[in-house]
């Protein structure tokens, strides 16, 4: 190697020997007569003094040396002079005093600070990702994602799992996005799709006795713009056969107590996972992936509304819809343009409206001391004060909350105040970032209605089993069907999902009729399925999940783009090749391609 050592490792003990190292110019300060280089390469910086007295020749390279110039120097470590220690290097108590140098090559001056936290414009970074990529903070990230999928990997290794790698030009396999499609070259007019997920194959491979499989896959669905994803993602996908879902869950829940102690030994993970059914964590969350490194959760106040003299609420109830709501510790004192944003957030939700109650303005008291006078709300007028304190009580509220209220039906009220449950959340920095709160989501419906269309489609993908007592409600009330989905979630996203398969071919037709595909499609599409299922499949289930977003938690960072070594913008462009591009005429015309004006 052109290095002897890495930059990052010198220290006392290596004082009085001779190294040589080769690296990046993070910062050259010029002293007139002696000149310092922090020489900095993947492992860290260490300062390096050229002084003339030692090498007139090594001290004139030096002065040529310039901000991300790649340098090789020789040199003997030394202890720094007293006083002059760096408390913020690792290295910091060392130097190396050069007696060779060497420019390896030169370079222009960066668009932006290689050696600086600073903010910069991120599609500047994305053009000269491989100058972002040197940053401090990107190096640490790759490094955190490499460490992420070698536990992993050694893992399930251990665990008698083994990995396959499966195509990437295949026939669509449909996870409920667009598919990315090739055109074939030797077939004219056909096309490959890039799989969604290996789902297919990997349950096929369950056919083929494999038993425990994992890979580390690359999935390509082509949606719409849509916060933080990525036209291409990495999945654990796994399967195992001869299993029932509490199995794969408790897999799954090892490996990551085991990735999380392991890798970020100073993050606070809860143990056991919560467990929910779908219905419970919509009813107290609002939603299927709540952060739960916080309370508020939502409360159903009907039974109090019905009682009330106010007209919102009881149409409400007579209608057959709810009045709920959650607290909001100690902002009965926001102004009305706050109250008016939360109002906005509730409508955007499709709720009429938003209820507030403010319980006066000294925080934490107890709600004995709570008068009439201190009550501030449009609602006040219509509930007794024992109706307010009874609502409040059951929030768990205390003076100084303020309550929010939603009335309507059931499916809006948990989604708006599902909504105003992390607004609240974010405003009063509730979650501790430092906390990594798990929890598994069961009994999600298996079918929901295509509101255009009218017709079934399935909440996850067409494999997904029905739950076996529920197998019969498949022809009579569909919408009843409850599913062996699972999906995990952590802070607030959903990290992955999984479920047992259907395994008979029987019964994956019976669930494609019902979606609406004709048997001469179920034939074209899936007929390889159903003819696999038809020697010998064994029961299975499997999961899959979001590399990027565990190692976007796992980091602390804002979005996946942070964890991703050359990802794509939000509209689905890469800056740094500038892809897509146009192509040649003749590339088009070998793959039979012609191209249409857009109107
Ligand atoms: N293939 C599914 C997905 O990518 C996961 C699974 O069911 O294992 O979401």
């Amino acid at each position: 190697m052109l290095k002897s050592h890495r930059c990052g490792e010198l220290r006392k003990e290596h004082v009085g020997q001779t190294v040589t190292l080769a690296g990046w110019v993070d910062r050259r300060r010029d002293h007139g007569s002696l000149i310092f280089i922090d020489l900095r390469d993947r492992e860290g910086i260490v300062q390096v003094a050229f002084n003339p007295e030692i090498s007139k020749s090594c001290h004139k390279v030096a002065s040529r040396m310039r901000s991300e110039f790649v340098v090789r120097v020789s040199g003997e470590v030394t202890r720094r002079p007293p006083g002059t220690e760096n408390p913020k290097l690792l290295t910091g108590e060392v130097e190396v005093i050069a007696r060779d140098a060497e420019i390896l090559n030169t370079s222009k001056t960066p668009p932006f600070y290689i050696n600086e936290d600073v903010e910069v414009e991120e599609n500047l970074r994305l053009k000269y990702r491989y100058l972002d990529l040197r940053r401090a903070g990107m190096q640490e990230n790759i490094m955190l994602r490499h460490q992420t999928v070698k536990f992993i990997r050694d893992f399930l290794d251990a665990d008698g799992f083994i990995e396959i790698e499966t195509p990437i030009l295949i026939k669509s396999t449909p996870e409920g996005a667009r598919d990315y499609l090739v055109p074939s070259r030797v077939h004219a007019g056909k096309f490959y799709a890039l799989p969604q997920s290996p789902q297919q194959l990997k349950q096929l491979l369950m056919v083929a006795g494999m038993e425990k499989y994992y890979q580390i896959a690359r999935c390509f669905r082509d949606e719409d713009t849509r916060a933080d994803r990525q036209p291409e993602f990495t999945q654990l996908d796994l399967e195992m056969s001869f299993v029932e879902d509490e199995d794969i869950l408790a897999l799954l829940e090892r490996l990551f107590i085991a990735l999380v102690t392991t890798i970020k030994p100073d993050r606070k993970i809860n143990q056991p996972f919560t467990r929910f059914s779908y219905a419970d964590v919509m009813e107290r969350f609002g939603t299927d992936k709540p952060d739960l490194r916080f309370g508020l959760e939502l409360k159903d106040l009907s039974d109090i509304a019905a009682q009330s003299n106010f007209d919102i609420f009881t149409s409400v109830i007579t209608g057959g819809g709810k009045v709920k709501g959650i607290r909001a510790p100690g902002c009965a004192t926001y102004s009305r343009k706050q109250l008016d944003d939360l109002n906005q957030l509730a409508r955007s939700c499709g709720a009429g409206g938003l209820i507030t109650i403010a319980l006066g303005e000294s925080s934490g008291g107890s709600l004995d001391e709570l008068t009439a006078e201190m009550v501030h709300s449009v609602a006040a007028k219509f509930l007794t004060l024992e109706q307010i304190k009874e609502i409040a009580g059951r929030l768990e509220a205390a003076t100084g909350d303020l309550l929010l209220l939603v009335a309507g039906n059931a499916e809006t009220v948990n989604i708006s105040l599902g909504a105003l449950r992390l607004e609240i959340g974010q405003q009063l920095h509730l979650a501790d970032p430092n906390t990594l709160a798990f929890a598994y989501i069961r009994n999600f419906p298996l079918l929901r209605k295509n509101t255009e269309t009218g017709g079934w489609e399935p909440e996850h993908h067409p494999f997904t089993k029905p739950r076996d007592e529920d197998e019969s409600l498949l022809d009579t009330a569909p919408e009843k069907v409850r599913s062996q989905h699972y999906d995990m979630i952590c802070n607030g996203f959903e990290i992955g999902g999984g479920s047992l398969r259907i395994y008979t071919a029987e019964l994956q037709r019976r669930v494609f009729r019902l979606l609406g595909y004709t048997d001469e499609e179920i034939e074209a599409r899936f007929g390889h399925m159903l003819e696999a299922f038809e020697y010998g499949a064994p029961p299975h289930g499997g999961i899959a999940l979001g590399i990027d977003r565990i190692v976007m938690l796992l980091a602390g960072r804002e979005t996946i783009r942070e964890v991703i070594a050359f990802p794509k913008t939000q509209s689905a462009i890469d800056l740094t090749f500038n892809a897509p591009a146009p192509v040649t005429e003749e590339q088009l015309a070998e793959l039979h391609i012609l191209l249409r004006e857009e109107e």
